[in-house]
């Protein structure tokens, strides 16, 4: 959908829920231009009619959220940030960063599902394709399917140097033999971004980047992990065996595929932070919808100071993480990212906390939505590169601009 069918899609929105809009707007609206806000005030309208009702059953389930992909795909966020040649809303980062934060306010899976396949895969094809990759990898993945980022191993997280995947030249393929591990929507998607080596030796100078589409011979999806948070998204092993892949899906140069990769990364956790904001916003809007019902000692929660202790923590958390989330997808660089999803991903897990706390004895009940939103919240801080790593970058980026390395 172009932005301006978007935008006119909005304006019809915002005549329909004024009321409801004044009531809800959140203090943030001076740093969103005009787009950036008919999107927000779009997608939060979107998400109360179609995820937030489904969430907890698919949560349970641990089903994918198929037709909520469909819908977002309808209205082109499947290529949010994608030139308008392959089918996409050509957005800006921030814009992304809002729609995920209010996607994973209302379903955190189906957040962080659209969070990946634009900022893993997506944007990747679309600034790095050739024009040949852009036809085959990127115009039906914004029309319906979904794109993957394996660079995760078993013996390889944040080691990502260490990878083991191997890459052999064969004249004009390229041989693949290895397995990667937490495939985000592997099970449901049709090709990955494959991060593999040419040379272990040369660590990450050997790394090279293809495109791998699943229908290859020799490439396996292994079952859905059972995970603790997001249990509508899914993630799983991706076995490759003697995977002939093209040069042509080579993506960059021999040797660059590192770069490639903490380049993307710098993208996704701007959406990791997003994802975690729009988590910590739901778990805020869950305890004061309680604690305002609630009645202890004669009194609403709401009047007892500890309880509004929580709650006033909670708005600081989550303000700041989105102040520093907005910043980051405005002027992306790793600390800047780093730094949002550090303060995003724990604030997420203090706030779901305080949460479950307001809610009692219901905060641990799966009647209730607490204990979903401290599931979720605690993922945040672990894909998308683990919290003691982005400390670590922060740490490393402060003392480069000291000239203190
Ligand atoms: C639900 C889910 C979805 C995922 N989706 C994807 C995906 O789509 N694609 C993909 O490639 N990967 C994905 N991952 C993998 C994820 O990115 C890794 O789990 C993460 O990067 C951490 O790697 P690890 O699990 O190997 O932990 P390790 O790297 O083994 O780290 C374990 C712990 O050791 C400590 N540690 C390790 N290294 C350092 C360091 N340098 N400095 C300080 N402390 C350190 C930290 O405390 C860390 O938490 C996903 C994971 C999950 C759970």
């Amino acid at each position: 959908m172009a932005v301006s069918a978007l935008r006119k899609s909005s304006t019809e929105y915002l005549q329909k829920c004024s009321k409801y809009l004044f009531a809800a707007s959140r203090s943030f609206n001076s740093h969103l231009n005009n787009e950036q806000q008919e999107i927000r005030e779009s997608v939060r309208l979107f998400v109360d009619e179609h995820l937030k009702p489904n969430a907890s059953k698919l949560d349970l389930q641990g089903r994918f959220p198929f037709d909520q992909i469909k819908k977002l795909t309808d209205l082109g966020y499947m290529g949010a940030c994608v030139d308008p040649e392959y089918g996409g809303l050509d957005l800006d980062y921030l814009s992304l960063a809002v729609a995920v934060e209010e996607l994973s306010r209302g379903c955190a899976s189906t957040g962080m599902v659209l969070s990946i396949h634009n900022f893993l895969y997506a944007n990747l094809v679309n600034e790095r394709g050739t024009p040949e990759q852009k036809e085959l990898f990127l115009r039906d993945f914004t029309k319906g399917h979904v794109g993957c980022f394996a660079l995760s191993e078993p013996e390889a997280g944040s080691d990502v140097a260490n990878i083991k995947t191997t890459a052999t030249r064969d004249g004009d393929y390229w041989i693949l033999n290895g397995k990667k591990s937490w495939v985000t929507s592997a099970v449901e998607g049709s090709a990955s971004v494959v991060f593999a080596t040419f040379d272990p030796q040369l660590k990450h100078k050997g790394l090279v980047c293809f495109l791998v589409p699943f229908d290859l011979d020799g490439v396996f999806r292994g079952k859905k992990e059972p995970i603790m948070g997001v249990r509508a998204a899914t993630a799983c092993d991706l076995t490759l065996q003697e995977v002939r892949v093209p040069h042509g899906y080579l993506v960059g140069d021999v040797g660059e595929g590192f770069k490639i990769a903490m380049h993307q990364l710098d993208q996704a956790r701007i959406g990791i932070a997003a994802h975690a904001v729009g988590i910590a916003q739901s778990a805020l809007d869950t305890a004061i919808n309680y604690a305002k019902e609630r009645v202890a000692f004669g009194k609403s929660l709401t009047r007892l100071p500890s309880v509004t202790d929580r709650l006033s923590d909670m708005c600081i958390m989550i303000e700041s993480a989105r102040l520093l989330t907005y910043r980051a997808a405005t002027h992306v660089c790793t600390k800047n990212s780093a730094m949002a999803k550090y303060v995003a991903g724990r604030n997420a897990t203090a706030v779901a906390d305080h949460c479950v706390q307001i809610l009692g004895g219901r905060g641990l009940s799966t009647d209730y939505d607490a204990e979903r939103h401290f599931r979720d919240a605690r993922g945040t801080q672990i894909y998308g590169g683990v919290t003691d790593v982005q400390k670590r970058l922060v740490g490393h980026f402060l003392l480069k601009e000291h000239d203190a390395l």
